[in-house]
């Protein structure tokens, strides 16, 4: 197995204002994997919020690189769990040399990744598009650009703001609101918010509060008209079980988990628990969108929007201007 990794710098069309952070361009780190006769292709977006910084992507897929080289005959199974146990936090970097593998084990087989799993491209729900803060104008932009999508993302956590939002976004538009809050309220705040929210045909309540007060949302579960999604809390596998208590569904994202194996397990858990499943992204070009595309039918939900969010995606959108998720009929992750 030959590992071969570039930087690139995706350029955000609006810079993106999130409860506690504001950037208007993201470094990805794109990963070819040479196996199986095949190259596939993979993309981590990491985040300094979750411990790793692009930095740290880049030396850990350097430590890959000599760990591979000597292996030709590795399952992915095997792969996943020699990385999880060489490198157990370096999800982001991890989900790229994963993501490359299932390219490149789809193209060998000449299947696309969700063919080989089995799985069933009519069951997929469509992606929301998602709304940061930003003045009046420029809400009405973005508006704009979301007008066919049937479910819009909206983040808050702005204080008093998230009731001006919500109302200005309703003066134009009935349609389906998901709000992500990320970890912005506290809990009586959330208590009123979610109240006021439940009259506005909201459809679920994303990590109202922040992580380390996982067991306030107990209390919180017990009031909200409300379904809640943990993102924030919720890593990989394991984390769901104690998350069940406060949570009705949990947002997977292969940055977090350490790529579409560990994405599997966690989808099978929540099930187990009867929790929703909710599929999110990074902001990422095409390559991220697609592997998490390719569990997209065994989702409730689809958050799949990262590459529509910037000017510079290399590759066709796999998500089209209505929110539709089109899985390519191409071998591996179809690009
Ligand atoms: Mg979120």
């Amino acid at each position: 197995m030959k590992l071969s990794f570039e930087e690139r710098i995706l350029k955000l069309r609006h810079p993106f204002i999130l409860s506690g952070s504001q950037y208007s361009e993201k470094k990805v780190i794109q990963t070819k994997l040479e196996w199986r006769g095949q190259i596939g292709i993979g993309e981590s977006s990491p985040s300094q919020y979750f411990g790793e910084p692009p930095e740290s992507v880049c030396e850990c897929l350097v430590s890959m690189q000599s760990l591979l080289e000597k292996e030709t005959e590795l399952s992915i199974q095997s792969l996943h769990d020699i990385m999880a146990h060489h490198f157990p936090k370096n999800f982001s970097a991890r989900s790229a040399v994963v993501m490359a593998a299932y390219d490149a084990f789809g193209k060998s087989c000449a299947l696309p990744v969700y063919q080989l799993l089995g799985l069933d491209h009519k069951k997929i729900p469509r992606s929301s598009f998602t709304i940061g803060m930003d003045d009046k104008e420029k809400i009405k932009v973005k508006l704009a650009e979301a007008n066919k999508f049937p479910i819009l993302k909206v983040k808050l956590g702005f204080g008093d703001r998230d009731f001006e939002l919500i109302t200005f976004i309703r003066e134009s538009t009935d349609k389906k609101i998901r709000v992500d809050v990320n970890e912005g309220w506290n809990k009586e705040e959330a208590a009123r918010k979610i109240e006021w929210l439940a009259k506005q045909n909201i459809e679920f309540v994303e990590q109202p509060l922040p992580k380390e007060d996982w067991k306030d949302m107990a209390w919180l579960k017990a009031r909200t008209p409300l379904p809640l999604v943990a993102d924030e809390n919720v890593l990989v596998a394991s984390d769901i079980p104690k998350l069940k208590d406060g949570f009705h569904g949990v947002n997977i994202k292969l940055d977090k988990c350490g790529g579409l194996w560990e994405a599997q397990a966690m989808i099978h858990t929540a099930r187990a628990l009867e929790m929703k499943v909710m599929l999110g992204c990074m902001i990422s070009s095409s390559i991220g969108i697609s592997a998490m595309a390719q569990l997209a039918p065994k989702s409730d939900a689809c958050d799949l929007d990262g590459s529509l969010l910037i000017s510079n995606n290399n590759f066709p959108e796999v998500v089209s201007g209505d929110g539709k998720i089109k899985l390519s009929d191409k071998p591996g992750l179809g690009l």
